[in-house]
Order: structure tokens, then sequence, then C-alpha cells
């Protein structure tokens, strides 16, 4: 069996859902545009940014002159502590229930013009130790069950702003990802009496068809399962649960194989890559969660070229994923890119 020109299904053991891969389109006559997109304009301090230190926020706070990183309640938060408790649920069919939480900010530089990729190991090491504080602050609030770290980059996702930023919304109920992944990851330690991505990474690290890069304490692939063309999960190749259980050396292994991994992203199409990327931490509900492995989730959209984006349209939207490069041939391509930034024409 050639999985690389066989229509398939696979089977992400995470979440327990299919994804459908189609490798023999990548056969088929593109027509679409494969134009490069123009350099951005790189200014350090943009007196239009809300982010940039010193500047006014829509929300009418000031930001002061920060120096490394800055975190902040976002003004316009999705959650907020306040929220009184309400519930409904009429005959199990309309439910609904009030949720409490927090919404914050956490800018990674003062520089307006920086990338992960383009910053240095030292400064995303800050970056590293204020999710890790963030997760544990917010997480030992009685009402908190969850911590989601998250970062939006690139307009195509909706970014509104390039200042390097990511957001933290922590709330008092499982957000639906986390939850598919306690329940899978439960089951698997129950049943195998070992971690679920403990074993995957043996696995992966055993083939090594799907590893895009790694150091002693990160390993990068694209997973089994993926359902973006260029996905990514970063997994700690040590038991850990959150970003506050990493020590100082790991925690630099993160800063560097995040750099190295947002490089190549920004190689692959010779474009400051957009994606979503969060990492997923055990909850913050009271209970040890032995099943829980930390990893995160890179999720670009970007298909063949800096414009041309993957959509999920039609039979994604209503039967189930699909794709159609492999995750192979995605490691293959993502393998083949160095690790210095290609240079940009201005
Ligand atoms: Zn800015
Ligand atoms: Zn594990
Ligand atoms: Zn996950």
């Amino acid at each position: 069996m050639n999985w690389n020109d066989q229509p398939h299904r696979r089977y992400n053991a995470l979440t327990k859902e299919w994804v459908l891969v189609s490798p023999q389109r990548t056969q088929r006559p593109w027509q679409g545009q494969v134009e490069k997109t123009a350099a951005p304009v790189r200014v350090p301090y943009d007196p239009a940014c809300y982010l940039c230190p010193g500047n006014a926020r829509h929300g009418g706070a000031r930001n002061p002159a920060y120096s490394e990183t800055f975190v902040f309640e976002n003004d316009f938060a999705a959650l907020r502590p306040d929220t009184s408790p309400a519930a409904l649920n009429d005959g199990g069919l309309l439910v609904a229930e009030t949720e409490r939480g927090i919404s914050r900010v956490v800018c990674f530089s003062p520089d307006h013009s920086l990338t992960l990729g383009r910053m240095s190991e030292p400064e995303i090491r800050s970056v590293v130790d204020v999710w890790a504080a963030q997760y544990q602050e917010l997480g030992n609030l009685p009402f908190i069950q969850n911590v989601q770290i998250f970062e939006n980059r690139g307009e195509i996702m909706g970014a509104s702003n390039p200042h390097p930023h990511c957001q933290i919304w922590a709330n008092e109920s499982l957000p639906n990802e986390i939850a598919k992944e306690i329940h899978s990851q439960r089951e698997y330690l129950n049943h195998h009496g070992t971690c679920l991505l403990c074993d995957y990474t043996a696995l992966e690290l055993g083939s090594r068809e799907r590893i895009v890069c790694e150091n002693d304490w990160f390993l990068a692939l694209t997973p089994f399962w993926a359902i973006w063309p260029f996905e990514i999960m970063l997994i700690s190749k040590m038991h850990a649960g959150s970003l506050a259980d990493l020590d100082g050396p790991s925690r630099n292994g993160l800063g560097e194989i995040l750099k190295r991994v947002a490089t190549r992203y920004d190689n692959l199409f010779q474009t400051s890559f957009p994606y979503s990327m969060g990492f997923h931490q055990k909850p913050t509900d009271g209970d040890a969660h032995e099943e829980w492995h930390l990893h995160a989730h890179f999720l670009p959209p970007l298909l063949r070229s800096a414009t041309v984006k993957k959509f999920m349209v039609g039979y994604e939207l209503l039967a189930m994923p699909q794709r159609d490069i492999t995750p192979e041939m995605a490691a293959a391509r993502l393998r083949e890119q160095p690790e210095q930034h290609y240079a940009e024409s201005l």
C-alpha cells in the first residue's frame, strides 16, 4: 500500500476524529495564483499601534514604556470575571449557562517589527517564562479550569495588529478541544498504562518520516492525523503537564525550537508565515491530570504559496476535514527549509 497515492482516512488519536487524505489530487492542474507578497515595511515603533510602548489603547488606557514583555487585561475581553451566574435548560434542547473568565494580551516585545522567528532566543525565553507564570497565576484562581494561550498571526488569520503578541483566555469550563484530548489521553492511560503522547513521540522518533526538527527537549513534527497542509505539533520529549513544569534548560529549549519552527515556516513560501498556534496544557480544575502531556499546535492556512490558502469549505464543513498533500510530504518540504531567515528584498 502506497499511502502517498491512494485516498485514505486517518485517525486522530488525540481527538478520536478522522481526516480524509487524497494525495492523488496533488497531481491535478493548478490554475490559481502563486505570486509572492510584497515584503512588509518593518518599523520598530508605530505611533498608530495600540500595543507599542507608551501608546494609547482603544479602551482609553495607555501602555507603559515597557522594555521586555507586557501583559494587560484585554480591553475588549471575550470573558469577564464578574459575569453573574445563570443557567437555562429547556428539555435538554435549549441549554445555556453563563461563563466566567479572564482575557489577557501578552506583548512579546516592545519592538513592533519582530516576530517569534525574528526574536532572539533569550527574548523568546522571557516570553516562555511569562506564559508559564500566567498559566500558574490564572490557573490558581478557584474558578479557572483551563488556561488557553494562543497566537493568531497574519491578516489572513484575522489578526488585527502585526505587533508580536498573543492572547490568553482562561475560563471556568473546559473548551471542546481540551475535553476531547482529556478523554482520549485518559482512556489511553487507563488501557495501556502509558502516556499517549509519550508513546506517539517514541513511534515518530522511530520512523522520522514526519519529524521537522528537534532538540534535546522538544520535537516538531507534522502529526500523522494533521488537517492543515503544513500543520505542526510541538511535543515535549519529557512527560510534563504544563509550561510551569519545565525547568530552565527545557524552557530555553522551547524558545530555541519555536524560533526554528517559525523560521522554517517563513522560509517555506518566503513570506511572514501566518498561523494560529497555541499550547495545550493540563487543565487547572484541581485534578492531577497525569494523562496530560504538554504540546502546542501550529495550524497555518497556507497551501501552496504566500497567497494561496486552504479553505475549509464544502465537504469539510458538511462531512469531515480533507487534505491533499500528506503530512509526510509536508514534513519533507519543511525539513528542506534552512534555519536562517530568507532575505527580504524591499
Ligand atoms: Zn506595535
Ligand atoms: Zn507523556
Ligand atoms: Zn492538543
